[in-house]
């Protein structure tokens, strides 16, 4: 193979006049002129001064473009940087400055207000829209529809993902073909994807799940993506009879259990529906399957690893878990101290190992060296534990644990219990400075719909579950919780907010 990443995922759909993407309007855009396309962008990429291992970063909303230019950066050997459409321009200059872009591709409303910063990092800037219109489709569009493939290895970089950084500055997840390709053939025949499937695709195509996970699992499996520019609850309803499969992040499913047209009936035909990038609460789990007999099935992973474990197709989904390791990763639960294995049942850092873990952070050595041990196993900063059988249970990020008064609390035990409570629909629990017991743990509160909640009486009732020292301190209501597009709450941001709760009482 001259260059794996582009012969298995795209290669192979040469000429194959097979649906690939089903947009909104009822068009399709067939394997084979998406390939036509992502050809005619490969020529345009060498002539903005693409070479092979120059990076290009994109800033565009979802489209078949967008995803076109992922293809033309593998068969061109040029490396992949998509970045979140929210991102501001003052955030693009730190990725575009850090990775040394070549090609930096935004929305044509965002031209002028980053032509200075790219002349500034010595990076081209082309635009591209919405529709797949701009400068740079304009050059891609006199291009021949055949590009002569660049030869690549495995072990040769495809994309850079970079970390949401919620603390402290963003780094550069450097991915290889290889770790790409690996993890989607093993996902692939995991999930028992084939070129029957038609996955239902609501996702953002900047971060590791629209992009890896759906993307090259429905590639390399053959099959079609109905490709929604974001969940819009109306259009999925509307188009989950003509899909298979569905992949998501918890807030989809909760959005669609909320309305009443989402029925068993509706839901039927469907053969997968898959959960990932935030924890799966294990009630809507269960009101999953009371709605439409279909048991979720979730997986763990995360930027710098891909997918790590999942569920099984046949044997036991199980609520609130993330599964099984892969085959071929390796998991251990260790000691967040010393680095030694922890056994069965028992709370430590989540380490894993195996062709699915990344190559560093680009530019990083330092960082790369906290997190990648030398043998092998990627220090994840989640915390959790694994069962006799393997299933690993996650409690939630290291830097989200609370020390207060020389105890450790788990923020993920305290919120099961808060969100038992009548009248709770979910909850965040954090740390915030405390005068006396160094860290304090809160709890932040969202109703549900009509309910008016009575803290006094849920701090009250806290005492049956949980030892003192586990109960908040104070709780606090809000409407809702704040979550990043993936649907993660932002624990940081409520750490800001509530950091002056007790230090000024
Ligand atoms: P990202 O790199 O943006 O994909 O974020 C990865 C992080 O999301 C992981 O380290 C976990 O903290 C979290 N995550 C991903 N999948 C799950 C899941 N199924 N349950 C709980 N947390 C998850």
């Amino acid at each position: 193979m001259t260059n794996p990443l582009y012969d298995r995922f795209f290669g192979i759909h040469d000429g194959a006049q097979t649906p690939f993407l089903i947009l909104p309007d009822g068009g399709e855009i067939t394997h084979d002129a998406f390939l036509r396309m992502a050809a005619r962008f490969a020529h345009g990429l060498r002539a903005c001064g693409v070479a092979p291992g120059d990076r290009v970063a994109v800033q565009v909303a979802k489209s078949p473009e967008a995803l076109a230019l992922y293809a033309a950066c593998a068969q061109s050997g040029a490396i992949f940087l998509p970045l979140n459409t929210a991102y501001t321009v003052a955030e693009l200059a730190y990725f575009v400055e850090n990775s040394e872009a070549r090609l930096l591709l935004v929305d044509p409303d965002r031209a002028e207000d980053c032509r200075q910063m790219a002349r500034a990092a010595g990076a081209r800037l082309e635009t591209l829209d919405a529709r797949g219109a701009g400068s740079f489709a304009r050059i891609a569009a006199e291009q021949p529809e055949r590009f002569e493939t660049v030869p690549r290895k495995g072990s040769d970089l495809a994309a850079f993902l970079y970390t949401s950084g919620t603390t402290g500055r963003s780094k550069g997840a450097m991915l290889s073909q290889d770790n790409l390709i690996s993890n989607a053939l093993v996902l692939r025949d995991l999930w028992r994807f084939t070129d029957r499937d038609v996955l239902l695709h609501a996702l953002p195509v900047f971060h590791t799940h629209g992009l890896f996970v759906a993307t090259n699992v429905m590639l390399a499996a053959g099959g079609a993506m109905i490709f929604l520019p974001g969940f819009d609850l109306d259009r999925v309803i509307e188009m989950l009879p003509r899909a298979t499969s569905m992949m998501g992040v918890p807030t989809f499913y909760t959005r669609l259990l909320d309305d009443p047209r989402f029925t068993r009936d509706l839901a039927g035909h469907m053969r997968l529906f898959i959960s990932g990038s935030a924890p799966l609460l294990a009630e809507t789990h269960r009101a999953f399957e009371d709605r439409t007999g279909h048991r979720i099935l979730e997986r763990y992973g995360m930027t710098e690893t891909n997918m790590t474990t999942s569920n099984p197709y046949d044997g036991a989904r199980i609520a609130g878990t993330v599964g099984q390791p892969l085959p071929g990763v390796e998991l251990k639960i260790t000691d967040p101290e010393t680095g030694a294995p922890l056994t069965a049942g028992e709370t430590g850092m989540i380490e894993v190992r195996g062709p699915n873990v990344f190559q560093g952070y680009w530019k990083m050595p330092e960082k790369t060296a906290e997190e990648l041990r030398e043998d092998g196993f990627f220090i994840t900063g989640d915390l959790g534990q694994q069962d006799a059988e393997g299933y690993v249970t996650i409690v939630g990020r290291a830097k989200d644990l609370i020390i207060t008064g020389g105890y450790n609390v788990y923020p993920k035990e305290v919120e099961l219990v808060l969100d038992e409570q009548p009248g709770v629909l979910e909850s965040a629990v954090i740390g915030v400075p405390h005068p006396d017991f160094g860290e304090a743990v809160l709890g932040v509160l969202v109703a549900r719909p009509g309910a008016a909640l009575d803290t006094e009486a849920i701090a009250a009732a806290l005492g049956d579950s949980l030892a003192g020292f586990k109960q908040p301190k104070a709780l606090v209501l809000v409407d809702a919780l704040p979550r990043n597009t993936m649907g993660k709450v932002q624990k940081a941001a409520l750490r800001e907010t509530y950091a002056d709760t007790f230090e000024s009482r």
